[in-house]
């Protein structure tokens, strides 16, 4: 356990960037940047090899490149970006959550989440979130800074060593889907949420190799940056986290709805999942007596009806000092009875990791 105190460190704002990090170039920057020190080219698909084909990142571990030139290319390829300062497990073990110091102290948290047929790790892509949702614990504590490509691809790099490794209860595992539902806005992040993935995608050795369709990046509705995702063609899931289907409760609860409001987004949403082929996830947390009104259902339903939408109830997360709180199982029951009524598929999302603050909308590192 961490020294008390240690954890209520706030790094400050500004702080110098995180080091270059062989996750944050393509394969050909790689080379040159091996090149740049004197190695020869060849050297970086060998540290590609172990760093994303071995989940190898220590330079004890890399015994077919010379131990003189371990030191050097470790320093300028692979600086230590984080440490772990701790993993807290609930759920019988199978959800933990990681919280990871970065090289300026600044504090942030991933979830993985083991379920009988995939394990999905939830990453941050901002320390922080400059989003300012009301109900979300990291929207209070405001944007710290984003995080570099190499921060996002590592904490998903040591989730997959960890879960080869046995580390995780249930025994070795692969990790099949990510999940951009950390800490963070990672359409306001979008370069390096873009790099992240495609290091994600990238066959092995020059990337992990995990599907497209294992992973959905999950926004508030930024619409500009919903329509260059949509030009990417990839195959990832799109998640909306829409929360009200009219824009006035939308501009209170989801404030960024001033700006692109419930109908440009879902407008870009549509433009989505026709472009990828891909369902959009409609995510809405079902808050007591805010927007969980049967005609608020309906006309959620109204809006989604035929189109390529999959709606996610989540029952609210209170956060501390709420003074809000998840709605009444009949009245959750009735919203999912009034979509079903207009076609809608629907499911209520299962709440892990809520006794250790790794729930949705739990995650707020530097608070604690
Ligand atoms: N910024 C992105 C991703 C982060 S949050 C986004 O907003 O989509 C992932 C999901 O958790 C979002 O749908 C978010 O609205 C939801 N969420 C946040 N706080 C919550 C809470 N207290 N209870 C339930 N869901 C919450």
């Amino acid at each position: 356990m961490p020294a008390p105190g240690e954890l209520t460190f706030v790094a400050p704002r500004g702080a110098k960037k995180p080091p270059r990090h062989l996750a944050d170039l393509t394969p050909q920057e790689r080379r040159e940047a091996v090149a740049e020190i004197g190695e020869k080219p060849f050297r970086a698909k060998q540290l590609s090899q172990h760093y994303f084909g071995r989940l190898a990142h220590r330079p004890e571990e890399w015994t077919d490149i010379p131990a003189a030139a371990r030191g050097r290319l470790a320093e300028e390829l692979l600086p230590e970006l984080m440490s772990v300062v701790r993993h807290i497990s609930c759920d019988d073990d199978a959800t933990r959550k990681t919280l990871w110091r970065l090289h300026d102290g600044t504090l942030v948290e991933s979830v993985l989440m083991r379920y009988p047929d995939r394990v999905t790790m939830c990453v941050s892509s901002q320390a922080g979130c400059g989003m300012n949702c009301p109900f979300c614990a990291t929207g209070q504590a405001g944007l710290d800074r984003n995080l570099s490509t190499a921060e996002i691809v590592h904490q998903i790099v040591d989730g997959a060593r960890a879960l080869r490794d046995g580390e995780v209860a249930g025994g070795s595992a692969r990790l099949s889907n990510i999940v951009f539902m950390g800490m963070g806005e990672p359409l306001a992040n979008y370069k390096r949420v873009l790099g992240a993935i495609r290091r994600l995608t990238d066959p092995a050795p020059d990337g992990l190799g995990i599907s497209q369709r294992g992973i959905t990046v999950s926004t508030v509705g930024l619409v500009p940056a919903m329509h260059r995702f949509a030009d990417e063609g990839l195959s990832c899931r799109l998640a909306v986290s829409l929360h009200a289907p009219d824009d006035e409760l939308r501009n209170t609860l989801v404030p960024v709805n001033t700006r692109w409001t419930v109908r440009e987004v879902l407008d870009a949403a549509w433009r989505y999942a026709d472009v990828s082929g891909r369902r959009v996830s409609i995510e809405y947390a079902l808050i007591r007596d805010i927007n969980d009104q049967g005609w608020r259902a309906d006309l959620l339903g109204r809006l989604l009806k035929g189109r390529r939408a999959h709606v996610n109830l989540i029952p609210l997360n209170p956060t501390p000092g709420s003074k809000w709180t998840a709605s009444r199982p009949e009245d959750e029951a009735e919203f999912v009875r009034a979509l079903e009524t207009h076609g809608v598929p629907v499911t209520v999302r299962d709440t892990r990791g809520q006794e250790i603050d790794g729930a949705c909308g739990q995650l707020a590192a530097s608070q604690r």
